[in-house]
This record gives structure tokens, sequence and C-alpha cells, in this order.
């Protein structure tokens, strides 16, 4: 991965010694700078798993303990400046690497707006590649892994070359003992796909659920070889495809998982430190 610029990495310990330097001569102005980036020191040396509200669409920002950004989803193009707002607010001024499950508008759309406003090192993608698009592109495909830092990255799928229309890179990330699973928005038949050739890999803590918790993801048989801790689901309060399927909910909630909303709960950060895996301050607003 030659392209990632892994100068990055010490950017977060740079930009809290600056921050601690400034407590130390301004008082209240001090004080001020701490609350408002109170975060950087909490979340120091953990992967942080950032599932971004964008409506209806998946973004989640990764940064990994070794401070490197990573985008998996765009969002849409409307919801492009409120990602922008989230990465501001997490001092995130640059991303080393976006990961496109697919080329859908809600999970590609925001691309061309990051890439306007920050720096981005590069583009993973599998199947087809996002359109207009300068930045450097990579094509992946299941059986591909690669390591940053401590965190490991494998690529499940798609498992197969057929044009289905919500046919999505599988990604299995993986910190310490704990993992986690994102899966665009794979459908019931890619998810079968995933059991019969890639059962061994497919157990982990946290998943992503696919395409938004529709009725259409989610088997039943997907599902049990997750077996995940904490689910995801990323859709839009108000959304027309009814997404997600109560059926979808009550099948995770049936099988042990917690189950977040970013319709119900706005943006969700998680921290891992490679053995525990919590929410980050809850009652933090952002
Ligand atoms: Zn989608």
């Amino acid at each position: 991965m030659s392209f990632l610029d892994l100068s990055m990495k010490n950017k977060l310990k740079i930009g809290l010694s600056v921050l601690l330097a400034l407590l130390a001569v301004a008082g209240s102005v001090g004080l001020w700078a701490w609350q408002n980036h109170s975060h950087l020191r909490l979340t120091e040396g953990k992967l942080q798993l950032h599932f971004i509200d964008v409506g209806q669409g998946d973004a989640a920002l990764l940064v990994l303990p070794t401070g490197e950004r990573i985008m998996i989803d765009t969002g849409t193009e409307e919801s492009g400046e409120a990602i922008l707002a989230h990465l501001a607010k997490w001092d995130v001024k640059a991303l080393d690497l976006v990961i496109l499950s697919h080329n859908h508008d809600d999970h590609a759309g925001g691309l061309a707006v990051l890439s306007d406003a920050i720096a981005i090192g590069g583009v993973l993608y599998a199947g087809e590649a996002p359109k207009n698009c300068n930045l450097d592109l990579r094509e992946v495909q299941a059986g591909d892994a690669f390591t940053i830092g401590d965190v490991h990255f494998a690529v499940l799928g798609p498992l197969t070359d057929e044009e289905s229309e919500n046919r999505s890179m599988i990604l299995r990330v993986d910190y310490g003992e704990r993992s986690f699973l994102f899966t665009g928005d794979a459908e019931e038949e890619e998810e079968v796909m995933l059991v019969e050739q890639m059962s061994d890999y497919l157990n982990v803590d946290l998943l992503k659920v696919a395409h938004h918790g529709s009725a259409y993801s989610s088997a039943e048989l997907f599902l049990q070889a997750v077996s995940p801790d904490i689910a995801v689901i990323s859709a839009s309060a108000d959304n027309n495809f009814g997404h997600p399927a109560p059926t979808t909910v009550e099948k995770l909630k049936s099988m042990g998982a917690m189950v977040y909303r970013t319709d119900r709960q706005g943006t969700l950060v998680f921290l891992c430190d490679g053995h525990t895996l919590t929410r980050y301050r809850s009652a933090w607003k952002i």
C-alpha cells in the first residue's frame, strides 16, 4: 500500500502536545480548548470507529491507533458537508484512504465533496470504479488483505463478477482480539455465498448491518455465522424504503446483538483498545 501517507501517523500526538502547551500558557483559553478537544486525550492509542449520520447512506470513519484516517463509504453528495463538519470536530484534516463498498450514490456520492475539501491518499474499490475521480484508484478483490499499523484489513467479497444491483465489497477489520465487518449493501445472495466460501472469517464482534437493515439482507444463516455482539444500522429516519425492516432488527436482537441505529441515535462512535469495545461518551454531542 505504497500510496498511503504514513507520515500522517504522528499528527494526533503533535496536535495533543500543542494543546498541552496552550493549556500551560493560557488559563481560561486553554480550558476552553481542552474541553473542545478532550476527545483527543480520551481516544489516544485506541481504534476509533465512527458511524456518521448521513441520513439514508453509509459513511464510517476509522482512526487507527497509529493515527491513519480511513473512511469506508462516503455517504451521499448532500451529506458531504455534514461529513466534513464531523471530520473537523475530530481534527481529521486529511484521509489516508477511502474504501468504497460499491459505487451507489448513497455510499460513494460524497467522495467528490470530500476530495474537493481535503487531501485523500487513495481509494480502494471493488467492481465498478467511481466515475470522474482523479484520485489514486486501486481495485481490490476477495482474498486481498493489508495491514496498517496493528490493524488488519481483509477483503472477503464480492465473490462473483456477476452484475447484481447491490453487490458490495465485504471488508473485515481486526484489531487485537476484536473484529468488525463492513458489508455495504450486500443482499441475501451475497451473504449466502460468504457463508459458503468464507465461513471461517465471518464471526466478528461488530457488524455494520447490510443494506441499511433491508428485509432482503441479513439472512438468518449469515447472521448466525457473524454472530455479532453489536449491530450498527445506518439509515435515515423517514426513508421510502422501509429501512431498517422491523424483522431484521428483531432477528438481530433475538440473537443477542445490541442494535444501534443512526436514524435513532445519530452519529455513533466506538472505541477499541484491542480488548474492550465501548461506545464513546454517548451523551457527548457533536
Ligand atoms: Zn446503500
